[in-house]
């Protein structure tokens, strides 16, 4: 027997349902069933002339149980839940707080009001799960909105604050006070009479609307089956009768939720929910951040610092020159001037986060920080008396933070005295747009420092992940991987626009030369030369990067680089010098260039990936596969639908993985370090 998760009570001649399933009353089987079982009571129980359906704790039902939805559905499931509530003679409301999102907002829809606290956030995120509403959100929200503002809704995953709800008719009124009083009165109100949204028609809309919602949903979401699907079944709420509508709806739902794709995005669902979640952490409790001092006001010490004052962070911007700081609090205030003009920010919130701003020269003022983050010049002797200079000015207890991309935190640490405090945090450019934040743990970083990173993550609305200190630590060193197979099928015979397509077909946001013209050659090109004493004279080296930057082409920035960009509003275009240098580096090597295919540029670029990542995974640099998924699809436009690298590499099975990571390692050439699958393959426990 499942344990009761629902409860009957009573306020006069309402009852009250209660739906207790901590932590976020999930829609699991045992609540649709304890629904079920208390609609029946209502309608048998003459003393009672309607009920309230609430949840217990903070939260209506915040979502289903996504576990469930790669197994058979137990009974009942929730079109019959909603049914017997729609078929009961006595007016149900709907009292919600929290979140009502998916199959709980759903359940929502199918009462017949809706109160809600403020506060309360309401929507339909099924679609970026690779699914459609299955219980009736495509056909009751169009009978609210219509049927444009339902494609969007619906397409994009959007959630609405109460506020916006009531403005939409989604709601049907606020709770000033005491919700479930409210939400009682509301029942009280109704009279024993049944407001039915099936009942209702659908809002004629504009064609022109329609076709305008239809095409932007469509590029947003990518073309994928499950926005094509949801548009069908909101077009299908204006043309087709009702009962015939939902029964299609649940059967496209009963399709797509077994769907490859579906599997794969519950999949990262799931990676992107534990991975701030580190075994190896358990019971370090994060230090309190409120002050956030950035040091460097560059691309990324700007960037830093609007994700931090948008989440409500107190800043303070240091500089060595007063005309960079000038520049990068510029760039701030642009931002959210920016922000302002789109209709995007109040100008009241944004005047309040920029008062939390101060830009200074003053290093003294370090004093006040509880979170420091530097972002100078990525040069290791800098960095190092930088935290020299922060640690003596730092209080105890502050935590001392890098953003270097590649360099060795430890070396960095070992500038202070206090590497206990030192930890790194790889943000992604532009750093307060780019999803994924690297906490770097050093030899020395304590338990709390490391967690108080993961915590700044969750706070400034990002996913992070926790790595070990390796140069380029999980993503940069994997993307070198993939990006060097890449020059290695050049070099072989493909063209870096045949590897881009592919790859973009493929999913990728953009190929791996469009992303190297973008973010510009020279900074690999130093690095290799860097490098270059400490390289492996017998390891296969590629020399097309390098020729291109002797010849001047870094890149976008310099009008050139794998490609050629004619206009500076113009996207890549094909350029024949380029493809008489890389003839003459494979002449220079006597390589005579064989044909490729779509198919196997994507096969060797996602091996090169996978290989890399058992490498990481060996190494205990990342410490489980999922972080890799995470990391790939947040950072580097891996494509979400397909789950990520590991998830990819387990569909392949073992065999014909082993098999692909041999040949790999034959066509890769000396130097190039065949993993043991192991650890890509074993599936971590999920909670
Ligand atoms: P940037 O050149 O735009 O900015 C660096 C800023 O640091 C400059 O304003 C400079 O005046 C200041 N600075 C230099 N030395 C200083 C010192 N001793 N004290 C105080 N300020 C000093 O560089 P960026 O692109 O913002 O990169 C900063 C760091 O972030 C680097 O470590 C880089 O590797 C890392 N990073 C960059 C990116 C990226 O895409 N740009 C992405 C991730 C990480």
């Amino acid at each position: 027997m499942s344990e009761a998760r629902v409860r009957m009570e009573r306020d006069g001649d309402i009852a009250v349902i209660v739906i207790d399933n901590p932590p976020i009353n999930a829609g699991s089987a045992a609540v649709r069933q304890g629904v079920l079982a208390a609609v029946r009571q209502l309608e048998a129980d003459a003393s009672l002339r309607g009920a309230v359906l609430i949840g217990a704790g903070g939260t209506f039902i915040a979502g289903s149980d996504l576990r469930e939805f790669g197994q058979p559905l137990a009974e009942p499931q929730l079109p019959a839940v909603i049914a017997a509530i729609e078929a009961c003679p006595k007016p149900v409301v709907a009292a919600l707080h929290g979140a009502a999102l998916g199959g709980g907002f759903e359940l929502a829809l199918g009462c017949d009001a809706r109160v809600a606290a403020p506060g309360t956030v309401v929507g339909l995120p099924e679609v970026t799960l690779g699914i459609i509403p299955g219980a009736g959100g495509t056909q009751r929200l169009p009978r609210l909105v219509g049927i444009p503002r339902a494609i969007r809704m619906i397409c994009s995953g959007e959630r609405l604050a109460a506020a916006a709800a009531l403005e939409a008719g989604i709601v049907d009124a606020l709770a000033e006070g005491d919700l479930r009083t409210a939400a009682v009165v509301h029942a009280r109100s109704l009279a024993g009479r049944k407001q039915r949204l099936r009942e209702r028609a659908v809002p004629a809309a504009a064609a022109a609307a329609v076709a305008e919602a239809v095409q932007s949903a469509l590029k947003a979401g990518k073309r994928r089956p499950a926005v094509q699907a949801a548009i069908d079944a909101v077009l299908a709420s204006a043309r087709v009768p009702m009962s015939e509508a939902l029964a299609d709806e649940r059967a496209v739902f009963e399709r797509l939720r077994v769907s490859r794709e579906a599997f794969a995005l519950r999949h990262q669902f799931f990676a992107e929910r534990d991975s701030a979640k580190h075994p190896s952490l358990e019971g370090a409790s994060p230090r309190a951040v409120q002050r956030v001092a950035v040091i460097g006001a560059g691309t990324m010490g700007s960037g830093i610092a609007i994700a931090a004052l948008e989440a409500g962070h107190e800043v303070l911007l240091l500089e060595q020159d007063a005309a960079a700081l000038e520049r990068g609090a510029t760039r701030i205030h642009e931002h959210f001037a920016g922000r302002v003009r789109g209709g995007k920010l109040e100008a009241a919130a944004a005047a309040c986060a920029e008062a939390r701003l101060q830009a200074s020269l003053d290093w003294s003022r370090l004093a006040e920080a509880d979170l420091v983050i530097e972002a100078v010049f990525e040069d290791v002797g800098v960095k190092r008396q930088v935290f020299e200079r922060i640690a003596a000015l730092a209080r105890p207890g502050a935590v001392l933070a890098s953003n270097t991309s590649y360099l060795d935190l430890d070396a960095i640490a070992d500038a202070t005295r206090r590497p206990q405090d030192v930890i790194g945090l790889h943000f992604f450019s532009p750093a307060n747009v780019m999803k994924l934040l690297e906490v770097v743990r050093g030899k020395s970083s304590a338990p709390d420092a490391l967690a108080t990173g993961l915590a700044l993550g969750k706070r400034l609305k990002k996913v992070a992940v926790l790595t070990g200190n390796a140069f380029g630590f999980i993503g940069n060193r994997i993307y070198s991987a993939y990006r060097c197979q890449c020059e290695f099928m050049v070099e072989e015979g493909a063209t870096p626009d045949q590897v881009d397509a592919a790859l973009q077909h493929f999913g990728f946001a953009m190929g791996p030369f469009a992303v190297a013209d973008l973010s510009g050659l020279d900074i690999a090109w130093r690095m290799r030369q860097a490098r270059a004493a400490s390289r492996d004279p017998a390891a296969r080296y590629v020399h097309i990067p390098d020729r291109l930057c002797e010849a001047g082409r870094l890149g976008r920035k310099t009008g050139a680089g794998y490609y050629v960009y004619p206009r500076a509003d113009e996207g890549p275009q094909v350029d024949p010098a380029v493809q008489a240098l890389i003839d003459r580096c494979r002449a220079d090597k006597g390589i005579v260039a064989r044909p490729f295919d779509d198919a196997e540029i994507v096969r060797r670029a996602l091996l090169a990936i996978v290989n890399e990542a058992a490498l990481l995974l060996a190494e205990g640099v990342a410490e489980r596969a999922t972080d890799v998924d995470v990391v790939l699809v947040n950072g580097y436009g891996f494509p979400r639908w397909e789950g990520g690298p590991v998830f990819w590499a387990r569909e392949q099975g073992e065999a014909a993985l082993s098999a692909g990571l041999d040949e790999l390692a034959r066509c890769s050439g000396p130097g190039f370090v065949r993993a043991a699958l192991g650890p890509v393959l074993t599936e971590e426990a999920r909670a």
